[in-house]
């Protein structure tokens, strides 16, 4: 007996869009996905969801995060950046508990499974903490570990080798969803001899590397002075670009920068609220995406920057800003920037065998909602999904197969707990 049916849905797929289709979902893979023949009908499932007036559509990925600074949420705003990080967020996040990590972490996941995120690339503290909480409520995640001991928090440096030797043995391919990666914060916190020893430890483990570039307008400055380079050139230079790249950020692009992230396959990820709310600028996405055909993945980044981690928002950010900002509505068209929230995602991530709906590919889905009255009358799919559908319509999302959420009750995070103690936090 196959484990579930999905039937009477509207579902996007790869070659377009399937009415009044079933989805057959067994052993974390999606078994068979087409229209609804009398044989897939009568076989027996262990569950069967008759889900009419609802549309399938792959799991959304948020391809840069912190989810532990929903902590931070509406914390420090109206500040320009370095502000905002040096005198607000960093002293605070000095302040902050293994346990309230994990607490944060966990209300993070609710909100992300609740928006239709079914897997998301994350770098923060206490990793450890925040893998428990991955472990125990079924998302999919790439966390990414840190190798250097932040200068900026504890004014020196340490190289911890064998704590990333630790949680990557821990974590690493557990329960064939999460992932563990190489976390580099940026170039310009760090001196030559520490990215390269972090560099060294990505090579030895065979892992991508996660970093912010270019997010700030001051950051080539910083890394000039530091570095006599720019950031993409100290990383071309300390071995960072030899493995695979996710890049958050990408906004102030200049000379080699965008030939080297074509050259080297690095995956920018475009952050629109958080690059809108810090005023840190707009990333050339158009150039990257539609001229030099780069696969830009979409992040949330942190809720303090942001103030949430709804991927809806995001891509409908995404396509509307470059619409307007190049008088073009032709641009970021709406299939474009599902393609970027969900396979250009599971891309950055390294999870190669989700984001789309596709026999054979793992299970990673959600259902909306479309009895509703902003999404009627009902027309376009791709449309709906980046310019109409809100987060509140998402009704079921599946991991793996796995039922997180179905009419909005999520059933593996405990939300009483975890709002129970959010309530009493104090920062
Ligand atoms: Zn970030």
């Amino acid at each position: 007996m196959k484990d579930i049916l999905i039937k009477n849905v509207d579902i996007i797929t790869p070659k377009g869009i399937i009415e009044n289709g079933c989805i057959v979902v067994d052993n974390g893979v999606f078994d068979y996905v087409g229209e609804q023949k009398e044989e897939i009908l009568k076989a027996a499932y262990k569950n069967i969801m008759d889900k009419k007036n609802m549309m399938a559509a792959p799991g959304l990925v948020n391809a840069h995060t912190h989810s532990a600074m929903v902590l931070l949420r509406n914390f420090s705003n109206d500040y320009p950046i370095n502000k905002w990080l040096f005198d607000y967020i960093i002293p605070a996040e000095n302040r902050l508990s293994s346990e309230d990590i994990y607490w944060g972490t966990t209300l993070a996941i609710a909100e992300m499974i609740q928006s239709g995120t079914t897997a998301f690339l994350d770098m923060y503290l206490h990793m450890e903490r925040v893998a428990e909480a991955v472990s125990e409520t079924g998302i999919k995640a790439c966390l990414s570990k840190d190798v250097i001991k932040s200068q900026v928090r504890n004014n020196q440096v340490v190289i911890d080798k064998e704590g990333f030797k630790q949680f990557y043995d821990q974590w690493h391919n557990f329960d064939n969803r999460i992932k563990v990666n190489t976390e580099i914060h940026s170039v310009f916190l760090y001196d030559k001899a520490s990215l390269i020893e972090a560099a060294n430890v990505a090579k030895a483990f065979n892992t991508s590397i996660h970093i912010h570039i270019l997010e700030g307008v001051g950051e080539r400055k910083m890394s000039m002075e530091m570095h006599k380079m720019s950031p993409l050139e100290a990383c071309l230079e300390y071995g960072i670009l030899d493995v695979p790249v996710t890049a958050a950020h990408c906004i102030h692009l200049e000379g080699r920068d965008l030939e080297l992230i074509k050259k080297k396959n690095i995956i920018p990820v475009h952050n629109p609220s958080s690059n809108l709310i810090l005023g840190s600028g707009i990333a050339p996405i158009v150039e990257m995406m539609e001229k030099e055909k780069i696969p830009v993945a979409l992040g949330t980044d942190g809720a303090a920057s942001n103030n949430n981690l709804n991927m809806f928002e995001e891509m409908h950010m995404a396509s509307l800003i470059h619409k307007g900002l190049h008088m073009n509505p032709e641009l970021m068209k709406a299939g474009d920037v599902l393609t970027m929230a969900t396979v250009n995602g599971a891309k950055a991530l390294g999870f190669n065998n989700t984001g789309e709906i596709q026999e054979g590919k793992e299970a990673d889905l959600i259902l909306v909602d479309l009895n509703k009255p902003h999404l009627q009358p009902f027309r376009n799919h791709l449309s709906a999904m980046v310019y109409s559908v809100q987060a509140s319509d998402v009704d079921t999302t599946l991991v793996n197969g796995k039922i997180l959420m179905e009419k909005r009750e999520l059933k593996t995070v405990d939300i009483e707990k975890a709002m129970a103690y959010i309530k009493e936090f104090k920062i």
